[in-house]
């Protein structure tokens, strides 16, 4: 019998917005994935001494952000852990926990840009079947000095086509601290949670 195919997709999420959810669906269709599990990171170590917003709130604009699809799910595995939360010690944990499935790992064009500086990257690879990369305005991707730093990508990574969202969270942390508007960068349940909690009134 083939594997399952679980997707992973981590994340700061603050908020998680129109880019994350395409990222998602595109790379279900488009990777076979049964099911994709939502890491939220609560304390990723690259975004050490940025200002973040409470798990609290991320969790459960998370949690509105994936509710009406069967396929999606909130995974536990750094939320019930002390951080600093490294992906290699994240994936570890996963594959524990998924012994029998193919772990594909989702991320955006400026994320695999950075791969080469993640903590234990080779290790990390490793434990993948495969990575799922939507492309992102802005990144810079070279493609053969990845390979050569990371060998083990060339078998693993699997392009997701879709146009380029330049939607992030920061920005809508900033138009939503300005007042401007962003209404449509998220799913009206979370724009309206965002509002109700001030969550970026500066
Ligand atoms: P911030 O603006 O605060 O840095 P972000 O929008 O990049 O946040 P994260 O939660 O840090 O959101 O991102 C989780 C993953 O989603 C990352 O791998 C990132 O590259 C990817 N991602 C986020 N937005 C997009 C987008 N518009 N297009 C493609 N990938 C994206």
């Amino acid at each position: 019998m083939e594997k399952k195919r679980l997707g992973i997709f981590g994340g700061t999420f603050d908020p998680p917005h129109v880019g994350h959810l395409i990222l998602a669906a595109e790379a279900r269709d488009q990777l076979d994935l049964d099911c994709t599990i939502w890491v939220l990171t609560p304390d990723p170590p690259h975004k050490r001494g940025q200002d973040i917003s409470s798990l609290e709130h991320r969790r459960a604009m998370v949690e509105m952000a994936i509710e009406d699809d069967g396929a999606f799910s909130l995974s536990h595995v750094d939320i019930d852990r002390p951080g600093p939360h490294y992906a290699v010690d994240t994936i570890k944990i996963l594959k524990q926990q998924y012994p029998d499935q193919a772990l594909i790992y989702l991320m955006g064009g400026d994320s695999l840009q950075d791969l080469p500086q993640w903590y234990h990257v080779q290790e990390f690879l490793s434990f993948l079947d495969g990575i799922g990369v939507m492309r992102r305005p802005g990144d810079d991707i070279d493609l053969s000095e990845l390979f050569e730093q990371l060998p083990q990508l060339r078998e693993k990574l699997n392009f997701v086509t879709a146009p380029l969202l330049e939607i992030s969270a920061q920005q809508v942390r900033r138009r939503a601290g300005e007042n401007r508007a962003y209404r449509y960068y998220v799913l009206p349940k979370i724009y309206e949670y965002i509002r109700k909690n001030q969550i970026y009134q500066s």
